[in-house]
């Protein structure tokens, strides 16, 4: 069954071992590959131009016969050739450099098509500058010009002109390839089945085959991605876990519920209706919460967590930093201990024999809710019975440390939660084996936070509200900017402000310094003091960026904001305006791109993360907008996932169905869609997230 897609190129005429491997480059190993390597654009060719009728500076086409050759050397190491050709409405000619060997090639009396820039500069001749050029025998068999004619990414050592002939030879063997994606799904979007479509793409008729061959290719990319993932999920509702919960709120989480100092928003109950449901069903759950900045997770973590012990069962939760992970340990324990429920924190920096007292515990069942940095995925640590996961800020993790964290019970129910609002369309791309829980609304009271861009030249203006604040008993963060290449300069440049302010402008205050330089015990001790207000002013880098929690600071400062992204803008902005007072957020930057002042704007335009997320996105690209590197986003060749979002509804939708009634694709006219997809994801499933 397609078994020629998978033979190397060399298996076709034309094709030697040398250029099969300089094809490689390019990642061209199989004829599959070939016939994937899409054009990256069209040049229309169809028209063959008069002779009488070229215009100066135009690209054309022409059709004629060579006449004579004159070889020109108008300097050393520059030899012209010349081809006067005649097409029956005058004489023009054609113009190469440093190439004899056409002389040869293209003796009097044959027919040439030739595409190139049309110069009448020179003594009123008519010359074209060769672009691409072939003896016309047949006009149909033209392949590089009198069509529309595809124009290929290369690599050196490949030229237009050899991918266009090999590919001539491989679309030969197209017609006997079979379909798999499903009749009726072609049929319902209008889709060209898999034969038409690679040759609409590289030897399109017209201009429409062009379209419809990238829709079918398009669908094809997302329709595969949206199956492996459909799959998955799929699959992980199929085992049934071996631990489960009595229905409804236990004893623990009621109580939990009643000492809260607020009550939970309507958005707080329905997702933890969610939650529960698939806590309470025999199958694992697997659902991701998003959030905005303050919206209010860690009350429905907590809740996920005390239920798995009033189960019996023991939960943890990670934290991508020791900031974070220490200060939900501080605040889940002090409504746990009121519970009478055992906590432990695990980070790296915990000593070691107070480390194997919490791995002990924690084996033995002792610790009921283990809360850490990705040190809790570390092999050596083992649970009783470990019921469910949290991860918090999924965003930081990779997807490995995600498999890691469920490895570590038999099926345990895993909630991720993030404050990075993804656009749905990107959602679905890297999340689409999880169900999603979105808390919309911010707990009630919060006034949203005012933000301004000033440039360096108002700073002075900026310590003035800073001092405002701090003598109305406020705090406050100033934020330098830290860029990884430099991670020592940047900390130098922290180290230098905070030791400015605390000279000069604000002597009479506490300014407190935070980077990721120091010590685990220095930032706990630092963290301390601002939570508890000993600390006025923190400076401090990126580190405090996601989760720090301290209601009483009402100023953010963010030095150079211009070399922030948007949702880490954001994420910044969120460590203020938790409490009930008005608070501010300066960005102070002088950007010189006009994306950067975009940025700017749009973050003084907006407080919504997700209506920032989708601008993020549009603005620097999927890619940038989630580091691929961790994000698990696949690389697609055709499909755009934000010009395509429409395409990739359609191809979720079509997956999902089509999982649902036939999980293990095992149907007789499913088995070759089978066969493509375990060639493309089933190899490296865990690296992309899916599979
Ligand atoms: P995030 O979603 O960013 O993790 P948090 O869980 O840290 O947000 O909550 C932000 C702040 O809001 C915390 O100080 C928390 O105690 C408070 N909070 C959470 N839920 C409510 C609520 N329903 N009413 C009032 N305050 C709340
Ligand atoms: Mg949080």
């Amino acid at each position: 069954m397609n078994d020629i897609l998978n033979k190397p190129v060399q298996y076709l005429k034309g094709v030697g071992p040398k250029r099969a491997r300089t094809m490689q480059n390019i990642n061209i190993y199989t004829v599959g590959d070939l016939l994937y390597h899409f054009p990256r654009e069209y040049q229309d060719r169809t028209n063959i131009i008069p002779a009488q009728s070229l215009k100066h500076g135009q690209v054309a086409t022409v059709l004629g016969r060579v006449l004579y050759a004159r070889e020109i050397t108008p300097r050393q190491r520059l030899t012209i050739v010349k081809l006067a050709l005649d097409d029956g409405h005058g004489v023009f000619f054609a113009v190469w450099f440093n190439q004899k060997y056409i002389i040869k090639q293209y003796p009097p009396g044959t027919m040439l098509l030739v595409t190139g820039k049309v110069d009448k500069s020179y003594r009123g001749e008519t010359q074209i500058q060769v672009i691409d050029c072939e003896a016309a025998g047949d006009p149909d068999q033209a392949l590089h010009g009198g069509r529309i004619v595809p124009i290929y990414p290369l690599t050196e050592g490949i030229s237009q002109k050899y991918i266009r002939s090999i590919m001539q030879n491989a679309l030969k063997e197209v017609a006997s390839l079979q379909e798999f994606i499903p009749e009726k799904i072609l049929a319902k979007y209008r889709l060209p089945k898999l034969a038409d479509a690679v040759q609409g793409m590289h030897y399109p008729k017209c201009k429409d085959d062009i379209h419809q061959a990238k829709r079918r290719f398009i669908f094809e990319e997302l329709f595969l991605l949206q199956l492996a993932m459909a799959k998955r999920r799929k699959k992980i509702k199929l085992e049934e876990k071996d631990h489960h919960y009595p229905p409804g709120n236990g004893p623990l989480v009621e109580e939990l519920l009643n000492s809260l100092p607020f009550d939970p928003t309507a958005d707080q109950i329905r997702v933890w209706h969610e939650i529960r449901q698939d806590m309470e069903s025999p199958y694992p759950m697997n659902r991701l919460l998003q959030g905005d900045v303050g919206s209010g997770k860690t009350l429905v973590s907590a809740l996920v967590l005390v239920k798995a012990v009033d189960a019996g069962l023991q939960g943890a939760l990670m934290a991508p930093t020791e900031i974070l992970a220490e200060q939900h340990y501080l605040g889940l324990n002090r409504w746990m201990e009121t519970l009478g429920i055992k906590t432990a924190l695990l980070t790296s920096s915990v000593k070691k024999s107070q480390r194997e007292k919490i791995l002990n515990d924690v084996k033995e069942g002792k610790v009921q809710i283990l809360i850490g940095t990705h040190a809790i995925i570390q092999d050596i640590v083992e649970f009783k019975r470990l019921g469910a996961v949290v991860v918090d800020e999924q965003h930081r993790f990779g997807v490995k440390q995600r498999l890691a964290l469920q490895s570590k019970g038999n099926l345990p129910d895993v909630l991720v939660m993030t404050a990075t609002p993804i656009p749905r369309t990107l959602a679905l791309t890297i999340y689409g084996d999880l169900d999603v829980s979105v808390i919309y609304t911010l707990p009630p009271g919060r006034k949203p936070v005012r933000t301004y861009h000033v440039t360096h030249r108002a700073i002075n203006d900026v310590y003035k509200l800073i001092r405002r604040e701090v003598q109305k008993g406020k705090q406050a963060y100033i934020v330098c900017p830290l860029v990884e290449e430099s991670e020592i300069l940047d900390v130098q440049a922290a180290v230098d402000l905070a030791q400015q302010l605390r000279e000069s402008t604000f002597k009479d205050f506490n300014v407190g310094l935070l980077h990721g330089r120091m010590k685990a015990e220095e930032k706990e001790k630092v963290m301390d003091e601002y939570r508890k207000g000993t600390i006025d002013i923190l400076v401090s880098t990126t580190v405090i960026e996601v989760g720090v929690d301290v209601p009483n600071a009402t100023v953010m400062v963010i030095l150079d904001a211009n070399r922030f992204g948007l949702a880490q803008l954001h994420q910044l902005r969120g460590r203020v305006g938790r409490g009930r007072s008005q608070s501010y957020c300066i960005l102070v930057a002088d950007p010189k791109t006009e994306e950067g002042k975009q940025r700017m704007a749009a973050m003084v335009n907006s407080t919504d993360g997700f209506n920032l997320a989708e601008e993020d996105l549009r603005l620097r690209g999927p890619g940038e907008f989630l580091g691929v590197r961790q994000s698990g986003l696949p690389e697609f060749k055709i499909a755009d996932i934000i010009r395509d979002r429409r395409a990739m509804e359609c191809a979720r939708q079509e997956a999902l169905e089509l999982v649902e009634k036939d999980p293990g694709l095992q149907l007789p006219e499913h088995r070759l869609l089978a066969k493509v997809l375990y060639e493309k994801y089933g190899k490296n499933e865990k690296l992309l997230n899916i599979g």
